[in-house]
């Protein structure tokens, strides 16, 4: 069945100038297509395995771009992640891939590499934060993380404004919970406005699209089992993510993962219809927005699409078209909105050349717009689009609840 699904492969390229990597290196062994002959070649024994292929298959962001593109309906996807994981098995991953991913496989753990982090942002002096990078990002542009991890900051439950009209399961990840908390602050803060409850559930984890793309499958079981006890139980219109690989996680990749005789194949294919992306979330639910009318000074912006959004959530043009709703917005689109910014995952770290030249790029379309502020629904994008920009560039790069909820009412 799996050669079957390769051999549709009809080699017509439309993978190509979809791929953003092919689209920078132009290599044909950086193309999907490519990629999909190795993985037939390798899967027919007539190609060895070596630490050369393994790069040429790490060289992907997956973007999801190649899937999104194939007129003959492949899942680049899957292919990729299983043939990643077999690579990891028999070359292993750098050092600091291993660190990265021992870390993410267990909460506890996390929360001690994010304090160690954290520590070290405090003591580290100007002249290192200006001198290295990490990967194509100087420290100095790094966010500072979170004082407070975020769901310790809040409660498990909270009340709306106004008269409830429903409840949802918010799922912070990672991003939110150490790194961006005002994207945490200004989804609550949406929903109460709403009238929504919210419940965060206290056990939730790393979702664990990190572990999985670097073909940690087995050490990323632990958390995703942990989300679904987590996530199953509980009863609500809706489990909403702010970050789309998060999205992606739970609502395509949880229930690949399970043998139909495991109950939490159930259990996750419950919860993944559930899952909706907050921009999508908010444009459903327009009407329960109240704006402020002392507002009357527009913010000029722009909006950068990230991968998973458009690719695999099924969320292409939906915030878009919401910020364009917004009544304190003038919305300017650049020509490359919907490509991709070379953030993907630790692309950014482990390909900074490619990376940069990506960025750097996007950066110049935004900055022709002349525009305040920069807004995606990506931490990763984040990161990458603001590491790489400058205090005279003049742009502020949010997530895009941040707006929204700094023009509503207040009730
Ligand atoms: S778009 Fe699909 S069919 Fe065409 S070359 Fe790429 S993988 Fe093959
Ligand atoms: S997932 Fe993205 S980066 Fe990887 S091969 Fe496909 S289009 Fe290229």
């Amino acid at each position: 069945m799996k050669e079957k699904i390769l051999q549709n492969c009809g080699k017509c390229g439309l993978c190509l100038n979809a791929c953003p990597v092919y689209k920078q290196l132009k290599e044909e062994s950086a193309s999907p297509r490519a990629k999909l002959q190795l993985i037939k070649a390798y899967d027919q024994h007539t190609l060895a395995s070596s630490p050369f292929l393994k790069e040429i298959i790490s060289k992907c962001m997956m973007c999801g771009s190649c899937s999104a593109a194939c007129p003959s309906g492949i899942d680049h996807y899957s292919k990729f992640m299983e043939m990643r994981r077999k690579m990891v098995e028999a070359h292993g991953e750098t050092p600091a891939i291993k660190s990265l991913i021992y870390l993410l496989a267990r909460e506890y753990r996390t929360r001690f590499g994010v304090g160690i982090a954290r520590a070290g942002q405090k003591i580290m002096p100007k002249v290192l934060a200006e001198k290295f990078k990490l990967g194509n990002i100087p420290l100095k542009n790094f966010p500072e993380l979170n004082a407070v991890p975020f769901r310790k900051a809040h409660d498990e439950i909270i009340v709306p404004k106004g008269k409830p009209v429903g409840r949802v399961i918010y799922f912070t990840g990672c991003a939110t919970n150490y790194l961006y908390d005002d994207t945490g602050s200004a989804t609550i803060g949406i929903l109460r406005h709403m009238g929504y409850e919210v419940i965060i559930p206290k056990d939730q984890t790393c979702c664990s699209i990190p572990l999985l793309f670097h073909g940690a499958k087995e050490k990323a079981m632990g958390n995703i089992r942990t989300n679904i006890k987590a996530l199953e139980k509980l009863d609500a219109d809706a489990i909403l993510v702010d970050c789309s690989t998060c999205g992606e996680a739970l609502k395509n990749e949880y229930p690949r993962l399970f043998e139909s005789h495991d109950k939490n194949l159930a259990a996750a294919q419950k919860i993944a219809p559930q899952v909706t992306d907050i921009l999508s979330f908010i444009s459903l639910h327009f009407d329960l927005l109240q704006f402020d009318p002392k507002i009357t000074e527009k913010v000029s912006l722009t909006y950068h699409a990230p991968c998973h959004t458009k690719n695999t959530l099924q969320s292409r043009g939906i915030a878009e078209k919401l910020l364009q709703t917004l009544p304190t917005v003038t919305y300017k689109q650049t020509p490359d909105f919907d490509q991709c910014c070379g953030g993907g995952g630790t692309f950014f770290y482990e390909y900074p050349e490619v990376s940069k030249k990506m960025v750097d790029k996007k950066i110049e379309s935004a900055k022709a717009l002349q525009v305040t502020h920069w807004l995606t629904d990506c931490p990763v994008c984040r990161m990458n689009l603001a590491g790489n920009t400058e205090k005279s560039d003049g742009l502020t790069v949010l997530h895009p609840v941040a707006l929204i909820y700094a023009a509503l009412k207040q009730i």
